[in-house]
């Protein structure tokens, strides 16, 4: 579970809940629980979490708002040595993630939530997204760029640039156990 899952399940815990009410739940009519909290994200700030859950369809989503101001971020972590692999990677709905050099691109998810991952579950993310692809177009030629990022994976091989670009500017790269060169750049 990540840390920001923790967070979810345990508001009162990590966060500071500043209000908690009940609504109808837009697909089943049932009660939707809605939780609002206060939580500081690593690098990123204060921001607000609403926390959205219906008893009766199951159906939940969790929605996350800067609570300084917003800008256009586009912020580079360049992996190197195994251990980038776990630096944490906080992603938000409104990411999108590049990595130049294997000429990767994954635009935002319509129905994102915003997670925490690492630098290896990043790779992953592409491989399944390789893998939908595949599905889709069983004509499209992904095999060498899937078995690239399998063999990244396996040796942990750096060299290579994740860069998040994030109209919103949530998303970052961070490290619990050591200072991490991340670079960021301001746009439009
Ligand atoms: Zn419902």
């Amino acid at each position: 579970m990540s840390e920001l899952e923790h967070v979810l399940e345990n508001p009162s815990v990590y966060g500071k809940k500043l209000g908690e009410f009940t609504t109808q739940c837009p697909f089943c009519g049932g009660p939707l629980h809605v939780v609002e909290i206060e939580y500081e994200i690593p690098v990123i700030g204060k921001t607000l979490i609403v926390s959205k859950k219906c008893s009766k369809c199951g159906y939940k989503r969790n929605d996350v708002v800067p609570l300084a101001g917003k800008e256009h971020l586009r912020v580079y972590f360049k992996v190197e040595e195994p251990e980038d692999f776990d630096v944490k990677v906080v992603r938000s709905p409104t990411a999108r993630v590049v990595i130049p050099e294997l000429g990767l691109e994954l635009d935002p998810g319509i129905d994102a939530e915003m997670f925490v991952t690492n630098i290896e579950g990043i790779l992953q993310l592409f491989l399944d997204a390789l893998h939908r692809l595949r599905v889709l177009e069983p004509e499209a030629d992904i095999s060498a760029i899937e078995n690239t990022i399998r063999q990244i994976l396996e040796k942990r091989r750096g060299g290579f640039t994740v860069v998040l670009d994030d109209e919103n500017g949530l998303s970052t790269f961070y490290s619990e156990t050591r200072n991490l060169l991340v670079l960021s750049e301001r746009t439009g």
